[in-house]
């Protein structure tokens, strides 16, 4: 390895566009390896859909709060020489979470023995389907999980022995909903074991069946929450950046990647300054990135237009609540439609359901600080449609907000909600697309369709231009903060492998 003061100044430059959990993993591996590391995050703080949002002595994570596969992260600070602990506050959480139908509830577990009894109570005669979702499905993701960790970014990658081998687990035919009816009969057990196709912003009924991994990896390893909410993950990482000599600066949009040829030269900010970069990694929303951070025409594979032919994932109507009261209540709670599949299919065909599922965070029930004594943060989550369905939000908000908190009062222990409101913020669709830069409002990224991923997904070392990367969830592996921080690793191994010093 390089002499780390050595090398800082005279190795490789490297400009990172986007403070997100993609960019902040890649920066850190980058910058303990020896390189000359920039971020420019556009915001005022780090972290992006994963970025604090503060409320008065409020506090919420904007997007991410089920930490799964810590392991991961854990690794990322290895990598680095550090411990995730010596940074963060974990708290495994169990019950991992409620799942909330309007005939019943069940709290889901990765305590194998609570799992039993729990399913026992409410789903009599299936625990034997259970032991095999364990033991099936852990030999799938052991075969899957070390293929996450390559590079696909040609075409003899893709074909390598391994994933040849891993192949029937990844292209296993049908949906995951297809998949659990290898352990389950009944359709509510299925979904309890499949909603987390939600996660990907996706269909369970249309999601690959591979995806079983993300309801295995919960109950084989749990949910973490981090105290003071997600947003610390991204604050560590950014002082890790710091402390290697790197540069994390925020309230710096890049206006254009510039190029000259098929190559890569640089960056120009917002302020027209522009600054010169020998690699460079967008980390910003890629739909975004490909359609407003080049010259128009000099992208071919990912033009708009072929863009417009892309599936994206659906979005998500976001509403903060700082509350004057502490509520005996589940730190997540997800609240079935009564009828689940037509609101699936509501939002794959572009409509708002009359009646949505959605999620309910009470992360003060578990971490108080939070909110100031005796209060606390309500965190609400409906999966909506992106914005190529068009729905007027400047006109909708109101009342969608208004449905959302008659059924959260209705549906949960919340009953007096609007009572106790101190506080409160709202992100749409719209804004998810105007104020941070998501493409279509598509909250979490392209789909996971077997089309668009693996070989099949935009490169972490991207096709079109040399010396230009991608990281996060647009890239290979895809848009969980776990497959995020392993596109980081990918992405840093891929620049790495190249390292050359100037000035030598
Ligand atoms: C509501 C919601 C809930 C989620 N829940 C979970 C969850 O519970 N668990 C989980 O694992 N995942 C979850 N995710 C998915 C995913 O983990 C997060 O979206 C994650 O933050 C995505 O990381 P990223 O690095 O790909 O992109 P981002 O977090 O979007 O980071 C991109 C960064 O680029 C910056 N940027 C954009 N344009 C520019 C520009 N022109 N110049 C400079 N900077 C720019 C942005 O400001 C941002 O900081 C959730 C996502 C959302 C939206």
């Amino acid at each position: 390895m390089l002499p780390r003061d050595a090398c800082t100044r005279k190795s490789e430059k490297i400009g990172i566009i986007g403070a997100g959990p993609g960019g902040l993993s890649c920066a850190m591996l980058l910058a303990h390896k020896g390189f000359d590391v920039t971020v420019l995050e556009k915001a005022s703080e780090v972290g992006g859909r994963s970025a604090p949002i503060n409320l008065e002595a409020f506090k919420f994570d904007t997007g991410p709060t089920f930490l799964m596969m810590k392991y991961v992260l854990d690794e990322l600070f290895d990598l680095c020489d550090r411990k995730s602990a010596d940074y963060l506050q974990f708290k495994l959480l169990d019950p991992m979470y409620q799942l909330s139908f309007p005939d019943f509830y069940i709290q889901m577990s990765n305590n194998k023995e609570r799992m039993r009894n729990e399913l026992n109570r409410v789903f009599p005669g299936n625990e034997e389907g259970l032991n095999k979702f364990y033991s099936r499905e852990k030999k799938k993701y052991e075969r899957i999980i070390k293929n996450l960790y390559k590079d696909y970014s040609s075409l003899a990658s893709f074909l390598s022995l391994k994933l040849i081998a891993a192949l029937p687990s990844f292209f296993l035919g049908g949906s995951i909903f297809d998949n659990l009816g290898n352990y389950f009969k009944e359709e509510k057990l299925r979904i309890c074991f499949t909603f987390q196709s939600k996660y990907l912003g996706m269909s369970p009924w249309e999601c690959p069946a591979a995806f079983t991994i993300i309801p295995f990896v919960e109950h084989e390893y749990g949910i973490y929450h981090v105290i003071g909410g997600l947003n610390q993950i991204s604050k560590a990482m950014a002082q890790i950046v710091k402390e290697e000599n790197g540069a994390v600066i925020t309230d710096q949009k890049v206006k254009k990647i510039e190029t000259s040829g098929n190559k890569v030269t640089g960056v120009q900010l917002q302020d027209g300054k522009k600054l010169a970069f020998d690699k460079v990694i967008v980390n910003a929303d890629f739909g975004y990135s490909m359609s407003k951070l080049f010259q128009p025409g000099k992208i071919k594979k990912y033009s708009s237009a072929k863009l417009q032919k892309k599936k994206f994932s659906c979005s998500a109507f976001m509403l903060y609540l700082g509350v004057d009261k502490k509520y005996v209540a589940p730190h997540h709670n997800i609240v079935f439609a009564e009828d689940y599949r037509k609101n699936i299919s509501d939002i794959q065909e572009g409509r708002l359901s009359e009646d949505s599922s959605f999620y309910v965070q009470n992360a003060s029930v578990t971490d108080d600080t939070l909110a100031p004594n005796g209060k606390s943060t309500i965190y609400l989550l409906v999966p909506v449609p992106n914005n190529r369905s068009n729905i007027d939000w400047n006109e909708k908000a109101e009342s969608f907000k208004e449905t959302l908190l008659n059924n959260v009062e209705e549906r949960t222990p919340l009953k007096d909600l609007r009572d106790h409101i101190e506080i409160e913020k709202m992100i749409t669709p719209k804004q998810w697309e105007q104020d941070y830069n998501v493409y279509i409002g598509s909250t979490f990224n392209l789909a996971h369709n077997l089309s668009q991923m693996l070989y099949f997904r935009p490169h972490n070392k991207f096709e079109e231009l040399k010396n230009l990367y991608l990281v996060g969830g647009g890239t290979h592996p895809g848009s969980g903060l776990p497959t995020i921080y392993i596109s980081g690793i990918v992405t840093a191994g891929l620049i790495s492998k190249n390292h050359t010093l100037h000035n030598t």
